[in-house]
């Protein structure tokens, strides 16, 4: 029996309501139901781990992109009873097993057998389509939704997705959007049609600095490091916006050094401890197809921005180990990237346990640090944290560098919403905290971009 609800669909955010994480996001009309995403709540979010609403009836999950905080529930899904198909893009289907393996191994300690079985069930139902080509969902009674995925610019593989019903309605959610000029991957392009828009505000009340300027202060930082030493520690997501940090310093040691600035820095190592992210790494540069003009030029010109000669990737936990002592005791100069993003995990931590007392070092916080990790606390200045069991003194240096995040701005989800040309009858603001869902939703009033505004922390 289908259900009938006054408009002519209903939006329930299983997530992402109050805050970024978790998102999932359910569309039932009178044609059927689809599930947006199905992430992990993470942080001050943090839920206990199972699905509280019925799956059996829902006809696809389509997933906009890898973050842990956009599939990490979709084990959980499957738990319940879920089989419906997995709509994604194809870089998305290659990513997506790994990031969720990476997953439930650290975050949950799962073994490597039911991990097998898990990813295993998740690929049959996995059906990854081209970006950009129409395709039918469909359940016993008809047509659900024709669905399409568009370059978010987010990360490899993100989309945002446009779902329209047999009644020509369509519906657009947006999943994570890009900034705009980011070198690495194309800027999100409007779509031409959104009667409802559900989109993200995670830096909807903030603008980014400049790429010239995030540059300029990650030059100034390492030849700092490099006059005195102390490292340069870049907590990051092992997909996103590690790959953009290399593009970057690759690009600066190719292009903006003096000559003796490029005789120092062929000294100064840039460590990727990360397995994830170096596995990450190469499927970047599996998609090459992807990527912008800007990137596919440099590669042509003979340089290769994701793996070039003073990058090195550390693999093994003892090796790991082994280099965190190492710099802890002779506080030699080096860039380290490592994992996770927002300091609730991975190795970074033990970086960051070893480092931090050191005032040689410098921390770059590139990402968005949500309530509750240790990011943020660190972001907020706090002079004394706790990892791993051990009071940690903080005379480390802390930079928060937005230029670097691989989330839209306010500029760019207002000009993201300008550029759609019919206006849409519903903006529905979701994936931020109350202050940037209200600063945007506030905005969008003001300029008149939708008949309706709504915010998901209001539902
Ligand atoms: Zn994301």
């Amino acid at each position: 029996m289908q259900t009938i609800y006054p408009n002519t669909y209903h939006i329930t955010h299983h997530g992402a309501k109050t805050g970024v994480t978790g998102s999932c996001h359910q569309l039932d009309t009178h044609h059927g139901k689809l599930l947006i995403d199905c992430g992990l709540f993470q942080g001050d979010e943090t839920k206990p781990l199972n699905i509280d609403f019925p799956v059996k009836d829902i006809d696809a999950l389509l997933v906009t992109h890898t973050h842990i905080d956009h599939i990490g529930r979709i084990p959980w899904l499957l738990a319940a009873g879920f089989r419906a198909p997995i709509y994604c893009t194809e870089a998305t289907a290659k990513l997506m097993p790994m990031m969720l393996d990476d997953g439930l191994r650290l975050q949950l300690g799962m073994k490597a057998r039911q991990r097998k079985r898990i990813l295993n069930l998740i690929r049959c139902l996995t059906q990854p389509i081209e970006y950009g080509t129409w395709t039918s969902v469909a359940n016993a009674y008809g047509t659900t939704a024709d669905i399409r995925f568009q370059p978010a610019g987010h990360i490899l593989g993100s989309s945002y997705i446009e779902v329209k019903l047999p009644d020509e309605q369509v519906l657009v959610f947006s999943g994570d959007l890009g900034p705009s000029n980011t070198p690495l991957l194309p800027d999100p392009k409007s779509p031409e049609r959104a009667d409802v828009l559900v989109i993200e505000s995670t830096y909807g009340d903030k603008t980014h600095e400049s790429i010239a300027s995030r540059t300029e202060r990650l030059k100034t930082l390492i030849n700092r490091s490099l006059l005195d030493g102390g490292v340069v520690i870049i907590p990051a997501f092992s997909v996103g916006r590690t790959q953009e940090l290399l593009f970057d310093i690759e690009n600066m040691i190719a292009k903006s050094l003096t000559e003796d600035e490029k005789r120092a820095w062929s000294t100064i190592p840039v460590i990727l401890d990360s397995p994830m992210a170096a596995k990450v790494t190469e499927q970047y540069r599996a998609f090459k197809k992807l990527w912008s003009q800007e990137a596919k030029t440099t590669l042509e010109s003979g340089r290769h921005p994701l793996a070039f000669d003073q990058c090195i990737t550390i693999n093994t936990h003892g090796d790991h180990i082994g280099l965190v002592n190492r710099l802890k005791q002779t506080g030699e100069p080096a860039i380290v990237i490592a994992a996770s993003g927002m300091c609730n995990g991975g190795r970074i931590l033990n970086y960051l346990q070893a480092l931090l007392p050191d005032s040689r070092t410098d921390v770059i916080l590139a990402g968005y640090q949500a309530r509750g990790t240790l990011g943020r606390d660190i972001q907020q200045g706090m002079k004394k944290v706790e990892i791993s069991g051990e009071h940690i003194e903080v005379n480390a240096h802390i930079h928060t560098m937005s230029g670097y995040s691989a989330h839209a701005d306010r500029n760019d989800l207002l000009a993201f919403i300008e550029d759609i040309e019919t206006k849409p009858k519903e903006i529905r603001i979701v994936h931020g905290d109350q202050k940037a869902q209200q600063a945007l939703g506030e905005l969008i009033r003001q300029k008149g971009l939708a008949e309706k505004v709504t915010l998901a922390v209001d539902q």
